[in-house]
């Protein structure tokens, strides 16, 4: 079995590189790669572990995207680290974000819940702040009880105070990883809009795009879905890949390798996932 989706305190997750590389090992998966969004900072500590372990441990990155007017992940798998105009690009990506959050502060005060942006990087072992920690703050300040009650009032992609990024279109993700020599994937397409969303001509359109391939494996998907989507990337000759989303305790009761408990990623993915990378068109 593999992983190829989680992330540590270095975005929104809470375990270091090293420690998820152990769970890794614990879980007994084959390969286990590293997918912080809009960032890379975690893959040093996370490759220097591989001596240490069996798993083999690899290099990806989670970006956000614009798509239909929500917003769409895009895994890019197997990008090098090394590449210096990618880490460049994320550097802009994380601007963005700083940028954002400081319109969000903004945007809470006006709605009555004053937070400084001191009080949202307490919650983080990072300098990239995202909505988790918000969410942290806003229940330390006490404008919630609790943090998710912050998604379900204030920072939801739907409430008032949520502030979108300046996010990239889905050509613009695909090209920026496939010049970094990975693979771009539709992350989690089954929860990109909740209810009937019809995926099949959404998901040719994106391939045109630039898109390889889209998670068919995910820790949160009903059975159902998971068929759909291993069958919907079949159709259309894309690559399959399959991950948790392991996020630590900030998703409760979802483990590495194992999702909400059924999840199983079978390694010949990866396989694919390679060839795919060798077939690079830039
Ligand atoms: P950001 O990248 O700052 O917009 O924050 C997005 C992150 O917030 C996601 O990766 C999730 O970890 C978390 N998140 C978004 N919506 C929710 C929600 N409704 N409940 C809990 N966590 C959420
Ligand atoms: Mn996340
Ligand atoms: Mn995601
Ligand atoms: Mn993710």
């Amino acid at each position: 079995m593999i992983d190829l989706h989680c992330h540590t305190l270095h975005s929104d997750g809470t375990d270091t590189p090293e420690d998820l590389a152990l769970l890794g090992e614990d879980a007994r998966l084959s390969a286990l790669c590293l997918t912080d969004h809009d960032t890379l900072g975690g893959i040093p500590a996370f490759l220097a572990m591989q001596p240490r372990v069996k798993v083999r441990l690899m290099v990806g990155t989670e970006l956000s995207c614009r798509f239909l007017g929500h917003s769409l992940h895009v895994l890019g798998l197997l990008v090098n680290p090394a590449d210096a105009i990618f880490q460049a690009r994320l550097e802009n990506l994380r601007g963005r974000r700083e940028d954002r959050n400081r319109r969000m502060i903004l945007r809470l005060a006006e709605l009555g819940c004053p937070i400084t942006l001191e009080d949202v990087q307490a919650h983080a072992e990072t300098p990239l702040l995202s909505r988790v920690h918000f969410a942290e703050a806003l229940a330390t300040r006490g404008f919630v009880r609790r943090a998710p009650e912050a998604f379900e009032r204030l920072i939801g992609d739907d409430c008032p105070g949520f502030v979108p990024r300046d996010e990239l279109s889905p050509a613009e993700a695909a090209q920026w990883i496939r010049e970094a020599g990975g693979v771009p994937v539709v992350a989690h397409p089954g929860r990109f809009i909740r209810g009937g969303f019809r995926w099949d001509e959404a998901m040719a359109d994106l391939q045109q795009r630039g898109l390889e391939g889209l998670e068919g494996y995910y820790g949160e998907y009903r059975a159902a879905e998971q068929k759909y989507f291993v069958t919907l990337a079949a159709k259309l000759g894309m690559v399959v890949t399959g991950g948790s989303d392991y996020h630590g305790a900030n998703k409760p009761g979802l483990r590495l390798g194992r999702g909400r408990g059924g999840l199983q990623v079978p390694d010949d993915l990866l396989d694919r996932l390679e060839t795919q990378q060798k077939l690079g068109t830039y």
